[in-house]
């Protein structure tokens, strides 16, 4: 069918993003019509950054009401692009990625809607203006409400490797005297750089979540509650993007595609308060608390999405029976630990000699894959075995 009408999301305002219960758009019932009034009381309630605003015809405007943001679907322009009386839209213009859409800020002035355009799956208001809800704690529907966002944010990792990997397969540079020059890929530092075990295992890890999501809404199941899957999408998205450096030629698209991907840090959901889905109960009775303690919070985010990859690079790896899957492997889970290295020193889990021994076994797999012929890996079980204490209390508990 021929699209007809398109959307956008607005739920960001110029005064709170990441805070959502601080919006302050208005949403008043008035019974005698049967319409809500949507309303811009000051500045601060403009929505902004609002993708499609310059072109969209209907907008789900969210609004903090009835203890949760609800949701309301607002027209912005007609079909011939004439806009909604009371609705104005200002252009942000140019942005650093993300060019295939537009940018704008919107307005409301005591725009009304029918009361049916009250999406009504946490909430509904009565023709005589009495609103029920099927979740009744006020702190669940919050929950609720934001958590039916989270694991439908889209996976975006933008892994540049392929085009790095086949560059550096074949350019030469540098090499022992007299013989050829080595594959840049051979160089230890490049291929860390380019970090191609782990962009292998992210993307079965990514791929893992998307059937996921995707099973669990093909069953129509609850989504909000499935913390371990919203902890896993949020983990995923805050993923710093992998970037080949050779690709500054603008032919390789590569500089847009990091110019978009980097939009990506606070877009649909800022990273850093997006990695705190995994931990929600009762935040903001004890905020000063929780604050102190959020880079605990961050970290065990950052674990949970380890382990998961982990887990799914392992069953992943065994299904392809990938020849040098187990070295892979072996290098990436090493090499995460080996990138960590400052945590499990800090609190006592790694000692400095262990930590030396750790990089070394980064190396020495970072061989293996490099030259099957020297493989010493033999069985899944007892290659990756670095040496840390074992914790006194576990990361997951
Ligand atoms: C290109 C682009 C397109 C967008 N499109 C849309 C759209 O279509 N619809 C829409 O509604 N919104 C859209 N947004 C807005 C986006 O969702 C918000 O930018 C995002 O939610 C963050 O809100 P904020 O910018 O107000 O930052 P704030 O929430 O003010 O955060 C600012 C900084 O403080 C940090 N911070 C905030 N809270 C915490 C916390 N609890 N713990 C630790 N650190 C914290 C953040 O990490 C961030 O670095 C878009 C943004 C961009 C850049």
């Amino acid at each position: 069918p021929e699209l007809q009408f398109t959307g956008m999301f607005a739920m960001t305002e110029r005064g709170h993003g990441s805070n959502v219960r601080g919006i302050i758009t208005e949403a008043r019932y008035d019974q005698s019509t049967q319409e809500f009034i949507i309303h811009t009381p000051s500045e601060d309630a403009q929505k902004m950054y609002i993708g499609n605003a310059m072109k969209g015809n209907y907008a789900a405007v969210f609004k903090m009401s009835f203890s949760g943001p609800h949701c309301f679907i607002v027209p912005i322009r007609d079909q011939n692009g004439f806009m909604w009386p009371g609705v104005t839209t200002i252009d942000m213009k140019h942005k650093q990625g993300l060019h295939g859409v537009d940018n704008g800020i919107l307005i409301f002035n005591n725009v009304r809607i029918p009361r049916g355009n009250l999406l009504r799956e946490f909430g509904s208001v009565s023709a005589d203006g009495l609103y029920s809800s099927p979740v009744l704690s006020k702190s669940s529907r919050f929950n609720a409400m934001l958590a039916a966002l989270t694991p439908t944010r889209p996976f975006t990792h933008c892994v540049f490797s392929t085009a790095g990997a086949r560059h550096c397969s074949t350019r030469r540079q540098f090499g022992p005297k007299d013989q050829d020059e080595v594959k840049i890929i051979q160089h230890q530092m490049q291929y860390l750089r380019l970090m191609l075990a782990a962009a292998l295992a992210l993307t079965f890890t990514t791929r893992y979540a998307a059937g996921l999501v995707d099973d669990a809404l093909c069953q129509g199941q609850d989504l909000q509650s499935n913390r371990a899957l919203q902890a896993l999408v949020a983990g995923l998205k805050s993923l710093q993007h992998v970037g080949e450096h050779r690709g500054f030629m603008m032919e390789n698209r590569i500089p847009s595609l990091k110019c978009d991907s980097d939009v990506f840090v606070t877009f649909v959901g800022d990273n850093m308060a997006m990695l705190q889905v995994f931990i929600k109960k009762n935040k903001d009775e004890f905020f000063m608390a929780w604050n102190a303690c959020l880079h605990h919070v961050n970290t065990l985010a950052m674990a949970h999405r380890h382990r998961v990859t982990l887990e799914q690079f392992a069953l992943a790896l065994r299904q392809c029976n990938i020849k040098r899957g187990p070295c892979l492997f072996c290098l990436h889970g090493t090499r995460m630990v080996y990138q960590e290295r400052a945590w499990y020193l800090e609190n006592n889990y790694m000692t400095l000699n262990t930590s030396r021994q750790i990089r070394s076994q980064v190396f020495t797999h970072l061989t293996t894959v490099l030259n099957p012929k020297t493989s010493k890996t033999k069985a899944w079980s007892s290659t990756f075995s670095v040496t840390v204490m074992t914790p006194k209390v576990s990361l997951y508990q």
